[in-house]
């Protein structure tokens, strides 16, 4: 304060109206401005002068005031401290607010206020000469923190010019700040005495090294800690850049207080930084003849993929070298993607982890957040190294087709960075800011569809389709690998469970309806968690087991678990066979374990009115057979068009009606009235039931033109004939494409004929053997084809379609 002492203050002040305490003389204090006159006055004065003179003002205590921010100046006290602005902090976002802090130098009287807007400035007398203010300081602090019981009473204080007044105003408040403080000191006493107890029970070593309280224990802990990973840190086999940050880091951690929030930060970046296997890897042991029997043991069928792969870790192992073209498998959910990859993983003997990149849209997720943010973290790739704990794993990217984009980044653009051989010895992880080299980790890909991976990734991949099975190869899997898994997990052997192909092929056709054998999985898993319930009973119980047992609340497995059928699980109930019998899992133990079941029935049901027709349509998730329904009402020719569909779908569903507008007489169709005019007074409603993924694309044509037939004519659609195709204008059929995925799709669900463009024909070949047996395909060119072949005896009175049977 000294320095400033021979300031005589401005003649001329700013005035800062405080409602926050009185400031006196040689005190200092915070007081925050958010009214709108204190704003400007410390906008114009204080953040823009630079000049000492602008950063003394005239701090005049205000009574608070609910309108402080009204137009018209608060009558004002009469005397007030002039004071230096020490600082202002504060910002401009949401709304502008500060805070001050500053110190008084000495009172002033107003004489005369000189302006009110848009802050009040006031012609001032100084009370006090600046010189004296430092001997009375130290008591005035104190008072400084007064709370606002003591406001009146300070603004007393203030008032008082003359000495002998102020000390007669401030005696009374130093009395009881006195009293305060032997409280205070008295209790502080009672705890160290407490903590000194504890600490004599401590070892000696903490009493002779920091005396005081219990927090000290946390921070002899820290430091410890500290010296640890400073030793970590000394033997790291990080690159030297890696090392001379980590360095430089602790430097800065020791001299931190551990209070602040950036210690813990710092702490868990070097953490990181230790324990990332920078230089630890697996051995590659590659014996192609090995990984081929690994890859057969692991799966059943699925050969091009797994011809594939060989090929690809036979090229490795002569090449020694990860560069080329990431493998991305293709392919319906649960066709067994991840677990290829996994097998790749055990065959090369390396650490396997799956980075799930389904629904990721920021950058930061694969490169991490900039340790500027708060609760900022290393990205995916980094964070995989540190699961795993080398730095040559397989990584499993799954699901790159899903990834999203965002204002924050496009994730594809980082993914890149981390695929290219060429960029990723160097990848640098925001969150790390130093080269991690990922050149050693090998990369697999998986999707649903190629239609939405970014090109530039797409390019850099290898795309290996993976297709859904065939009823046949999910029996086999399920036996070979499914069942002997769940049995695994569940505890359970064969001798406790039995399950016939029978009831497996029941589970495929009646219980799922998927490419792949995820459900068909669950299912089983089911199945082994009833047995097992069953199982475990019976080896607490020799005796006939009590109805009473069986909870009702527990769900409907055992509930139904009561109905005793013959030959079904519940027999078991009963245990009238001996424990070592193993369970049957036969149709009736099935409809007990799962319920009834789900997809019976159901085509020929569907189909039982005019109006209805099945397409086949291809989805991400497989083929999927499509019912198309359509009604006709009184109307003035709309077309109603719902459910999950897209555009081209819709331009379809106008097409399809066009071409029967302009063939009705042909046909012989009718609206309700009996007119050729089919939209005469009439509306449309074609229906797309079902489904949760939206199909879009030109195929359903000829299943939209049999439907709208069928309603027109009054005729059943054949209840075992599915279709697909693209139509145009004038009725051809034009090829269409996922012909494997879509029959594979008709067979699962027991269909029998399917009707395809003529130019798909070629396609047939990639179906399995056992598939094309099942069905007969009727191959058309034109619409006159299609409706002759969705129809029992035909369509028109000409031309019969050529049945093609499957011997191809
Ligand atoms: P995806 O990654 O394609 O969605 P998963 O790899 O998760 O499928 O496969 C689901 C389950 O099915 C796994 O338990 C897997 O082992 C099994 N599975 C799939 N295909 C086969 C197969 N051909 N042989 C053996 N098991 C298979």
């Amino acid at each position: 304060m000294s320095s400033v002492s021979p300031i005589q203050i401005p003649s001329r002040l700013p005035l800062l109206l405080t409602h926050e305490g009185v400031l006196l003389p040689g005190s200092t204090m915070r007081t925050s401005v958010d009214s709108a006159r204190n704003l400007q006055l410390v906008r114009s004065r204080l953040l823009q002068g630079t000049s000492l003179q602008s950063t003394i003002l005239g701090v005049i205590p205000n009574t608070p005031d609910p309108a402080s921010d009204a137009q018209d100046l608060p009558p004002l006290h009469r005397i007030g401290t002039a004071a230096l602005a020490v600082q202002v902090v504060g910002s401009n976002w949401p709304k502008p607010h500060y805070t001050l802090l500053i110190t008084g130098l000495c009172r002033f009287q107003i004489v005369q206020v000189l302006k009110e807007k848009p802050y009040p400035v006031a012609e001032v007398e100084q009370l006090d000469r600046l010189e004296e203010f430092p001997n009375t300081c130290k008591t005035r602090e104190e008072l400084g923190e007064l709370s606002e019981q003591f406001y009146k009473y300070a603004v007393q204080i203030l008032d008082a010019v003359s000495l002998e007044e102020r000390f007669k105003m401030t005696i009374p408040l130093l009395v009881r700040q006195i009293e305060g403080l032997k409280l205070l000191q008295k209790t502080r006493k009672h705890k160290q005495d407490d903590d000194k107890r504890v600490i004599a029970i401590r070892p000696v070593r903490r009493i002779t090294h920091i005396p005081g309280t219990l927090e000290d224990e946390d921070e002899d802990e820290d430091n410890d800690d500290i010296v640890m990973l400073e030793k970590k840190i000394r033997t790291s086999s990080m690159p030297e850049q890696a090392h001379k940050v980590c360095v430089k880091e602790i430097k800065r951690l020791k001299k931190m207080p551990q209070s602040m929030p950036e210690y813990a930060l710092t702490r868990n970046y070097l953490e990181l930084m230790v324990e990332l296997p920078w230089n630890k890897s697996t051995t590659d042991r590659l014996d192609i003849r090995a990984a081929r029997i690994l890859l057969d043991n692991d799966h059943y069928a699925m050969e091009k993929l797994k011809k594939r792969v060989l090929e690809y870790l036979a090229v490795r192992q002569l090449k020694n070298t990860l560069k080329g073209p990431i493998l991305c498998f293709v392919g319906p959910p649960g066709v067994g993607k991840t677990s290829v990859g996994r097998s790749v993983a055990k065959t090369l003997g390396r650490e396997f982890h799956r980075i799930a990149l389904g629904g990721v849209c920021d950058q930061s997720d694969i490169r991490g957040h900039r340790r500027t943010y708060v609760g900022s973290m290393p990205g995916r790739i980094i964070n995989g190294l540190k699961t795993v704990g080398v730095n040559n794993p397989v990584f499993l990217l799954d699901e790159v087709d899903k990834l999203g984009k965002s204002l924050q980044g496009d994730p594809a653009a980082a993914l890149l960075e981390v695929l290219d051989p060429e960029q990723n010895h160097n990848f640098t992880d925001h969150y790390l800011n130093v080269a991690f080299d990922l050149s050693q980790v090998l990369f697999i890909a998986t999707a649903n569809t190629t239609a939405t991976i970014p090109p530039a990734l797409l390019d850099r991949m290898e795309i290996i389709q993976v297709p859904g099975y065939t009823q046949e190869e999910k029996i086999e899997i399920a036996h070979r690998h499914l069942i002997p898994k769940q049995l695994e997990q569940h505890g359970l052997t064969p001798q406790q469970i039995q399950i016939p192909q029978l009831t497996t092929l029941d589970i495929i056709t009646r219980y799922t309806r998927e490419a792949g054998v995820r459900s068909l999985d669950r299912k089983f898993g089911a199945i082994c968690r009833a047995v097992a319930v069953k199982v475990a009973e019976g080896q607490h119980k020799e005796a006939k087991l009590e109805r009473s047992d069986v909870t009702e609340g527990e769900g409907c497995k055992e509930h139904i678990l009561e109905d005793v059928k013959p030959g079904s699980i519940s027999d078991t109930t009963d245990l009238a066979l001996p424990p070592e019998m193993p369970i049957l899992i036969d149709f009736h133990a099935l409809k007990d374990i799962l319920g009834p079941p789900m997809y019976e029935m159901e085509v020929s049901e569907r189909l039982s009115q005019p109006g209805v027709a099945i397409g086949l349509a291809w989805t991400p998730l497989g083929g999927e057979i499509m019912f198309v329904e359509a009604s006709r009402m009184d109307g003035e020719g709309q077309l109603t068009l719902t459910g999950q569909l897209g555009d081209v779908m819709k331009e379809s569903a106008h097409l399809a009606i066009s071409w029967l507008r302009s063939n009705a007489k042909k046909y012989h169709l009718t609206n309700a009235s009996g007119s050729f005019d089919l939209l005469d007074n009439t509306d449309i409603h074609l229906h797309f039931p079902a489904g949760a993924v939206t199909k879009d694309g030109p195929s359903a044509g000829v299943t939209i033109v049999t439907c709208l037939a069928s309603l027109f004519s009054g005729r059943l659609v054949r209840s075992d004939v599915a279709m697909t195709g693209e139509i145009t204008l004038r009725g051809l059929v034009l090829p269409v494409g996922g012909i494997k995925d879509k029959v594979l799709a008709a067979h699962r669900a027991g269909l029998k004929r399917v009707i395809l463009p003529q130019r798909n024909e070629k396609d047939l070949e990639e179906i399995p053997g056992n598939v094309r047996q099942d069905l007969s395909f009727v191959t058309a060119s034109c619409l006159d084809e299609v409706l002759n072949a969705a129809f029992d005896g035909g369509f028109t009175v000409k031309a019969r379609p050529g049945l093609l049977n499957s011997k191809l």
